[in-house]
């Protein structure tokens, strides 16, 4: 199959979070499938360029369509590993992709807007014609209307379109005035008259609009598929996606088993096995993670120590319960415990509240505080830390737990999304025994934490044969993009057959 990925990021050159990682495992497990993937993405210019291979011009006849008069763009060519990837550069003097940053600028709604656009022109412009445009959140929510509406009806055909939502908080919310820049705005089918939110006149919904106009939509893990269909997960979108239900599907993420993979990971003092792991190889995990432990705390200056070490690696932003966090870290300090915390965040307020915990803790051999975005610290702590807390308010799929159960760290985690369809307590849970991995709380808040916190620095320190079975069910489970990229593959399929039979 000949699959495109229209997409604002890709790890590990242009990773913000999860979305980056789900681009590159999903793409790698494809292409070594024997399938033909090419990923067109912003030319950015925080690209990590290092990791690719020289870059060249692949095609340069694309002109604008929404400036006067009319600005040429150059689309690059290069590859990451074994990724075909095609890098949009806009020649224009808003210069959306030379912000040092992937997102979070005034005009987001007009950069991303035109990058789907500009990819999806591109695509017609060389009559490259997929089986499967595979579009990815908001900011390529855009492309399935756009294709529909602009491109259809010139006799450009391609297999069909998928949407993955990644995170449904975030849904590009903006003016008509976007949708008519795009040319989206036909006068005797304005297609913001049905896209209109009732309550807010002038407002469209970029995600809103790739649900409707996307022939399948899916989300990162079944779990998360059945919230956003209720009012309190739907962000305001339940109704229409109850209505969607026929072409809505939970596929859950992969990890990347050669990039999350303790036996090889370059980055560790000490590398130790994983997988399908035998009770006797037990001692070399245990004894890896203890050198990696005790390098750890001479790295960031914690003292030595034979309490567990409990860690959170994330995104601080309201989603992942920054307070419910900091609870946790004082928890952990008053059961005598350590606590690494890796998180950076892009919201002041957040930032500066774990700033001042920082300062005040300075002298605190118990307790490193790290605010800032560093991919080889987070693979020392996965295999160096004893457990990871992860207290979101919701969590479509979670990429955390998953690699932590993969570097024998074990889960504590709210119960929600990705989360319980991956993590399983072993007090609680219904699963069997073998499938339990790690400790689960329903409510966000400080009982909730407590009440998940306390039983498993317990376990560690009481009931050491309680602790090592939980190390072991959590290796042994296989979260591969091998699986993932099936299900994709099979829910391509679906599309394209669909479409055959409405072009027949
Ligand atoms: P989200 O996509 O919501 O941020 P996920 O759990 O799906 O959350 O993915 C987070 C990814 O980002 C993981 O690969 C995690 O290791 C990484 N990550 C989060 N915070 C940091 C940080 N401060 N430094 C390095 N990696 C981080």
């Amino acid at each position: 199959m000949h699959i495109v990925h229209i997409a604002t990021e890709l790890a590990p050159i242009a990773k913000v979070g999860g979305l980056g990682d789900v681009i590159y495992g999903l793409s790698k497990e494809l292409v070594k499938q024997g399938h033909h993937v090419e990923i067109l993405l912003p030319k950015y210019d925080c690209l990590q360029t290092e990791l690719l291979s020289p870059i060249h011009i692949e095609y340069e006849g694309l002109w604008s369509f929404d400036h006067s008069p009319p600005t040429k763009h150059i689309i690059w060519s290069t590859t990451l590993d074994t990724l075909p990837i095609l890098l949009i550069d806009p020649l224009i003097k808003e210069n959306f992709f030379c912000r040092g940053v992937i997102y979070g600028c005034h005009d987001d709604i007009d950069r991303f807007t035109y990058f789907s656009r500009a990819a999806l022109e591109y695509l017609f412009q060389t009559n490259k014609r997929p089986d499967i445009i595979h579009v990815h959140d908001w900011p390529a929510a855009i492309v399935p209307a756009c294709y529909q509406k602009l491109y259809a009806p010139l006799g450009y055909q391609v297999g069909g379109t998928v949407l993955t939502i990644h995170n449904l908080e975030h849904q590009g919310r903006c003016s008509s005035f976007h949708l008519s820049r795009l040319g989206l705005e036909n006068p005797k089918d304005p297609i913001s008259e049905k896209m209109r939110n009732p309550h807010l006149l002038d407002q469209v919904n970029l995600l809103e609009m790739g649900i409707e106009y996307a022939d399948q939509i899916t989300t990162v893990s079944p779990r998360y598929t059945q919230e956003i269909q209720t009012p309190e997960g739907g962000c305001g979108l339940h109704e229409l996606l109850q209505q969607k239900n026929d072409k809505l599907s939970g596929i859950l993420n992969g990890i990347d088993e050669n990039f999350w993979n303790p036996a090889k990971d370059s980055y560790l003092t000490r590398q130790y096995p994983t997988g399908k792991i035998k009770q006797k190889e037990l001692a070399t995990v245990l004894e890896g993670k203890q050198k990696n432990k005790t390098a750890l705390r001479d790295q960031l200056n914690l003292g030595k120590s034979t309490a567990p070490l409990v860690a959170c690696i994330t995104r601080l932003v309201p989603q992942k319960s920054p307070h419910l966090i900091q609870h946790a870290l004082f928890r952990s300090l008053e059961l005598g415990a350590q606590f690494v915390l890796l998180g950076s965040s892009p919201i002041l307020e957040i930032h500066e509240a774990f700033s001042n915990i920082q300062k005040e803790q300075k002298e605190n051999l118990n307790l490193a505080i790290l605010l800032h975005k560093d991919e080889r610290l987070a693979h020392q702590i996965f295999a160096a830390a004893d457990m990871l807390i992860i207290p979101s308010l919701f969590e479509p799929c979670g990429l955390t737990q998953l690699i932590a159960l993969r570097y024998g760290t074990v889960p504590i985690v709210r119960a929600t999304g990705g989360l319980i369809d991956t993590v399983f307590d072993i007090d609680t849970s219904l699963a069997p025994l073998s499938k339990r991995n790690g400790f689960t709380f329903e409510f966000p808040d400080p009982t909730g934490v407590n009440w998940a916190l306390d039983r498993a620095i317990s376990c560690y320190e009481k009931d050491p044969r309680k602790w090592d079975q939980l190390i072991l069910n959590g290796m042994r489970m296989n979260f591969t993009w091998e699986s993932a990229a099936t299900d994709y593959l099979n829910l391509y399929k679906k599309v394209v057959d669909s479409r055959v039979g409405i072009s027949s």
